[in-house]
């Protein structure tokens, strides 16, 4: 008797105290990202779901709608150049992080249900952006060209991801769009490294084509 009361308090405690820590958890971690030893880094939509739960939805500006608009489909790109370059070449470092691309699309399209704003996503290699279409085309043209440059296309899609997210990062201070940023910040660092490996195993050395040089190479040296 004395046992299973004091089996079941322990019970009772480890229950205590592991929801207390899931809850602390919850709060401070702002890590959505799960990330393998390729580097493919996929959002945790269960843990974007719940980060955002305490989170105001509406009041969004002008700026970060068309932002939030424009990020999803920059998302949906990467995914649809990779997917074109892999039926082209046939790479393990595209099958691997266009899964995780759709991902951070969803992601952004988490916010976009979040502030009632239309989907303004088309069919594979489709997009309501000119800019994106434009940037879609000439890419997916340049990286059918040889492998090398498949992978090259690879590392500048995510160097532009970057320097996209950072700019509108700075034009929003509303928590939930920063934690979505961040993380698909993170995500395309994570994928800008994949593409350089892979590019090294080549014996290519990439440069940066549109970070500069100082934060290039501080992502590559992480
Ligand atoms: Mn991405
Ligand atoms: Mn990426």
């Amino acid at each position: 008797m004395k046992a299973i009361f004091f089996s079941g308090l322990c019970l009772l405690l480890a229950a205590i105290s592991s929801g207390a820590y899931a809850a602390g958890e919850d709060q401070q971690n702002q890590n959505l990202l799960l990330v393998d030893e390729n580097y493919t880094s996929t959002v945790d939509q269960n843990a974007l779901g719940q980060a955002l739960a305490g989170e105001p939805s509406d009041g969004l500006s002008k700026a970060e709608s068309e932002d939030l608009l424009y990020m999803v489909e920059e998302e949906k790109l990467a995914g649809d150049v990779y997917s074109a370059l892999n039926d082209k070449w046939n790479l393990r470092v595209f099958s691997n992080i266009i899964q995780a691309e759709r991902t951070h699309e969803a992601a952004v399209k988490t916010l976009l249900t979040r502030y009632t704003l239309p989907d303004p996503t088309l069919e594979m290699g489709k997009f309501s952006n000119e800019t994106l279409q434009k940037l879609h085309d000439d890419l997916v043209s340049l990286g059918s060209s040889a492998e090398e440059q498949a992978l090259k296309v690879g590392a500048a899609v995510e160097e532009i991801d970057i320097k996209d997210l950072e700019e509108r990062m700075a034009r929003t201070d509303r928590a939930d769009i920063q934690l979505v940023y961040a993380n698909l910040k993170r995500g395309s660092e994570n994928h800008l490294k994949a593409f350089v490996n892979n590019l090294q195993r080549l014996g290519i050395k990439y440069s940066p084509q549109h970070l500069s040089s100082g934060e290039y190479e501080a992502i590559i040296g992480r």
